[in-house]
């Protein structure tokens, strides 16, 4: 990418940094980066809502889903629902590479010993094949979803790309009210109690309600699987400025 990823972080804050939600989304795949931008989708709890938007504004924009291989099947299930649902016209499925998994996870348990080890073969080095060919990608994070994203920005760098965060000022409140309003189907796992729904195995139903991703590898210290985090694995404060 020949960019300067930082700098221009800042010129899109400084010009678009008033605008959330459908509104920053349509200005970034519209305007600012046609055929250069991507959804990445888990196709979790949330993630309904900027399918939806992405549906009003252009329902051709690529949309990366990475299959951990270690999912419910009722995301995946719920992945075709929306896909229909919506009219998406491509969704992209990710995989771990083979060959990662076979030399890393040959018994399909490193979760339960290296938690960043599996996260790294299974989503971020997926993920990282998956942009490629994108100067920017737009995420779904909400900065009310956990201590580490309560200052993110709308739009931030990183690792050389641009990323958008249409979302980080909502609610969960907003988020209900426009599944409702809209009349989204949710995901069958909420009915459950389940708020925030990652992989199968590290994903539990949260003791704190107030505290969605709690439910996320729940009897470890880790809250993010490093999709968002720097190359080095740290978060990158300057990058969230
Ligand atoms: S969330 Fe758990 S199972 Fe999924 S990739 Fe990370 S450690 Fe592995």
């Amino acid at each position: 990418m020949s960019i300067n990823s930082y700098q221009t972080a800042q010129d899109l804050l400084e010009h678009h940094g008033n605008k959330s939600g459908e509104e920053l989304l349509s200005a970034m795949i519209k305007e600012v980066f046609p055929d250069r931008i991507c959804l990445v989708s888990s196709f979790g709890a949330e993630a309904a809502i900027l399918l939806h938007m992405v549906s009003r504004i252009d329902p051709s924009l690529p949309v990366i889903f990475i299959d951990t291989q270690k999912l419910f099947p009722e995301t995946l299930e719920y992945r075709d629902t929306l896909i229909k649902h919506f009219s998406l016209k491509d969704v992209r499925t990710y995989y771990p590479d083979y060959v990662d998994t076979s030399r890393s996870d040959p018994n399909s348990n490193l979760w339960k010993s290296n938690t960043n080890a599996c996260c790294y073969i299974r989503k971020v080095q997926p993920l990282a094949r998956a942009l490629k060919s994108f100067d920017a990608w737009i995420t779904g994070r909400k900065r009310y979803q956990a201590g580490t994203r309560t200052d993110m920005p709308l739009i931030e760098a990183l690792d050389g790309r641009i990323k958008i965060n249409p979302l980080a000022t909502w609610t969960r409140r907003n988020i209900q009210e426009t599944f409702k309003k809209h009349k989204i189907p949710e995901h069958p796992l909420l009915e459950h109690g389940y708020l925030s729904i990652g992989c199968m195995p590290c994903t539990s139903v949260p003791k704190d309600l107030n505290n969605p991703r709690s439910g996320r590898w729940s009897e470890e210290g880790k809250t993010e699987c490093g999709i968002h985090l720097g190359e080095d694995g740290h978060f990158q404060p300057n990058n969230h400025k």
